[in-house]
């Protein structure tokens, strides 16, 4: 099931995520919606807060759906390093139509579990490494537009209020 993604400015999308500590149906439910709200909206990656469950799990899919094998599920997930630097343009699917460059690690190397509690570990590099930085954040209630500075950061903000007080947001 498609579940809504929330948009910058939602309650939860904001709040820190719990871990998870069980492994049941409601979880695997959750990382099928999750999965398909991603692959339909589309998205490489969506963390469980954007669908405004405050649950530490993320998926990420660089292929868009395309290579089964690219699809990651993370539960619990925290950095074992983080390296280097990248410079990239950003978006996300809570903030459509809005894009900056963000500071990333160039390289992440992420643990976690697997959608049936197994451990597991993945070490990404350049567009995986800033996906696995982005959706850690979302699990902390950090949105891409929270990490930039200045004028774009308020330009953004001050864009986005003007869309929620015309009912498009
Ligand atoms: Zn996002």
């Amino acid at each position: 099931m498609i579940r809504p993604i929330l948009r910058y400015g939602e309650r939860p999308l904001h709040e820190t995520a719990a871990e998870v500590t069980t492994f049941d149906d409601r979880l695997q439910q959750l990382i099928d919606d999750m999965i398909e709200t991603m692959y339909a909206a589309p998205g490489v990656g969506l963390a469980a807060t954007q669908v405004g469950v405050l649950q530490r799990v993320f998926v990420v899919d660089l292929s868009l759906g395309r290579t089964a094998a690219d699809l990651i599920v993370m539960v619990n997930p925290s950095f074992v390093s983080r390296e280097g630097t990248q410079l990239e343009e950003e978006g996300c699917l809570s903030a459509p139509g809005f894009n900056a460059t963000v500071v990333r690690p160039g390289q992440a190397i992420v643990k976690g579990l697997d959608r049936h509690g197994s451990e597991q570990t993945i070490e990404g590099t350049d567009l995986l490494a800033r996906a696995f930085q982005h959706e850690m954040d979302h699990l902390d209630g950090v949105v891409f537009i929270d990490r930039l500075r200045g004028i774009k950061r308020e330009m953004i903000v001050r864009k986005i209020q003007k869309l929620k007080k015309s009912g498009k947001w």
